[in-house]
């Protein structure tokens, strides 16, 4: 950064130099909220009050277990109101929350274990047979704290320190949070990329604060098709493993509204958490939406007025339009786990809302505005800016005060996230003359045929608009001739299995040829019909193990 002259400010000696603590996101709803409900599945409900004595009970009890500032606190579980706990008490004491990721391999669990150097792990019962099988390799952890829903203790080798609800209950609330550098380590996590081992990410206070009010300006300050407030009840659909359920259940405590956490995501229980609780918003990654909007209990359920963000991948317009038309009002945002994660909304500017309901799917598909405080470019290979025309791609670039400043224990591979003083989302998009950023691919994915490139995206977006089409993936797979050619994976509606074929698809995307959306070799060579999509830890789909699949 250049050095200019600058009149600095000089305070008053006396003056406090507020620091941006997670604390502080708490204050406010135990004033304006405090008999507000905090729900866990059909099993658990209490008010903010006592969510506000539990974290100081925890920040106790963890201290009794000799958890210090500086330390490491992992937590591998569903959704639940004990995370919700985690994600307050444990950085506010100064220590450092890891939300590990329960979907990954021994060998990726231990790893990222021994290199977060966890002290304390607070297990669910249904990870023991997981973390038992690593536990001979633990390198730092002393404690194990387990959580179960459960009046008995289950059986495993693995020594515990107590049960997560005895050890509260043998713990006074007190607890005196102090301040400290906003600077401070709050949370860390690992994203398993494509290749080698999983790497970590890590956000401070000051960068989750920010993070929150940034989702508060993006999701609730707007005039769009949907907005944010107190008065939403809320219900998480991604993990909290998940970079910080995306932050929201920060964002959702400083609004103070009532919150309902679904343990594990099975699709009668979150339906009918969704119609007893009268949830009103959500977030997920759209294989968890089709899961939903695909099953059959759907069609007796009052849907109306649930909003919906799909991140994490891209929202096709076919899966799209079958939500709107359940009365879900769906909409795209995307991030990354480098990123917090929120880059961008996909709110439907005023002037916009008067298109016609396809025009507004195709907004609502989008990857959407950047939120304030986020500054969002596209650069071609030279880290030029390429014109905002909706034509021109180039790689995703951000700055903002909430992304991961490097890897954790990574040199390398922190100065290439963050080449020239941007971070490198590795993502292709384009971005249109109102501003809305819209992902064509990955820098991976992208696929090159006879020497042009074709967005795999684009492909996946024009078959999910297909009648018969509730799932599809798009890959290149190597071919002779032309380098790549895409390969579709197509999962059938049951009322269309062995009625469609692979060159009705082929012709559907033929129509989409004629109207120049797509040129001629776009049309996928291969349509694999009715195969399981592989999907990540995450619930995404997972090209990788698709191309390893097909090429
Ligand atoms: P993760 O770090 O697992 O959250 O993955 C982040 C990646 O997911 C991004 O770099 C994008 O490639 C993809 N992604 C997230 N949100 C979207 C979206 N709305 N549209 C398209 N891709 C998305």
């Amino acid at each position: 950064m250049t050095q200019i002259k600058t009149r600095l400010i000089e305070p008053c000696q006396d003056a406090y130099s507020y620091p941006l603590l997670i604390k502080n996101l708490l204050e406010t709803p135990l004033i304006y909220s405090p008999d507000q409900e905090i729900v866990y599945r059909n099993l658990r409900r209490y008010d903010y009050k006592t969510f506000g004595q539990r974290v100081k009970q925890l920040a106790a009890m963890l201290t009794r277990l000799g958890v210090k500032p500086g330390d490491t606190v992992a937590v591998m579980d569903w959704d639940s109101h004990r995370y919700l706990e985690c994600f307050f008490a444990v950085p506010m004491m100064g220590a450092v929350l890891h939300t590990i990721n329960i979907r990954l391999t021994p060998e990726q669990l231990i790893y990222t274990i021994n290199h977060a150097e966890d002290d304390v792990i607070l297990v669910n019962e249904e990870f023991l047979p997981l973390l038992s099988s690593v536990k001979d390799r633990f390198e730092t952890v002393k404690q194990v704290v387990l959580l179960t829903d459960s009046a008995e203790m289950p059986q495993s080798d693995l020594t515990f320190a107590g049960e997560y609800e005895d050890l509260m209950a043998d713990t006074a609330p007190e607890y005196d949070f102090p301040d400290f550098d906003e600077n401070t380590m709050a949370t860390t996590f690992y994203t398993t990329g494509t290749t080698g081992l999983p790497k970590g990410v890590f956000f401070s206070h000051r960068q989750i604060v920010l993070h929150t009010y940034g989702l508060m300006s993006g999701l609730c300050a707007y005039e769009a098709q949907a907005s944010v407030n107190s008065s939403d009840i809320y219900m998480p659909m991604t993990p909290m493993f998940h970079v910080h359920a995306w932050g929201m259940p920060y964002l959702m405590t400083l609004l103070g509204t009532k919150q309902v956490y679904p343990g594990r995501y099975e699709p009668e229980m979150l339906l009918k958490l969704i119609v007893t609780e009268k949830v009103t918003y959500s977030h997920c990654v759209p294989t968890i939406i089709n899961m939903l909007v695909s099953s059959p209990a759907i069609s007796q359920l009052n849907l109306e007025g649930w909003k919906v963000i799909i991140g994490g991948s891209a929202l096709p317009q076919g899966l799209c339009k079958a939500a709107l038309e359940h009365g879900i009002n769906l909409y795209s945002a995307y991030g990354m786990s480098e990123t917090c994660p929120l880059l961008t909304v996909a709110n439907i500017k005023p002037h916009l809302m008067e298109k016609s309901v396809d025009e507004q799917v195709e907004i609502r598909c989008k990857t959407g505005l950047p939120v304030p405080n986020v500054r969002l470019e596209i650069v071609d290979t030279k880290g030029t800016p390429v014109p905002h025309d909706g034509q021109t791609a180039g790689e995703v670039v951000v700055r903002s005060p909430w992304l991961t400043q490097g890897y954790v224990k990574d040199e390398a591979k922190s100065q290439e996230l963050w080449a020239n003083g941007w971070l490198h989302t590795g993502d292709i998009g384009v971005i249109d003359d109102e501003g809305y950023l819209k992902i064509t691919d990955r820098l991976k994915d992208v696929i090159k045929t006879g020497g042009e490139w074709i967005s795999s995206l684009e492909l996946e977006d024009i078959i999910s608009r297909h009648e018969a089409v509730t799932e599809v993936a798009v890959v290149g797979v190597a071919d002779e001739k032309w380098g790549e050619r895409p390969l579709a994976m197509v999962v059938l509606n049951d009322a269309f299995k062995d009625k469609v074929t692979e060159a009705d698809i082929q012709d559907f995307c033929m129509g989409f040829v004629k109207s120049g959306q797509i040129p001629k070799y776009g049309v996928p060579s291969k349509i694999v019909l009715d195969a399981e999509i592989p999907k990540t830890s995450v619930g995404k789909i997972s090209k990788k193990d698709i191309r390893a699949q097909y090429n």
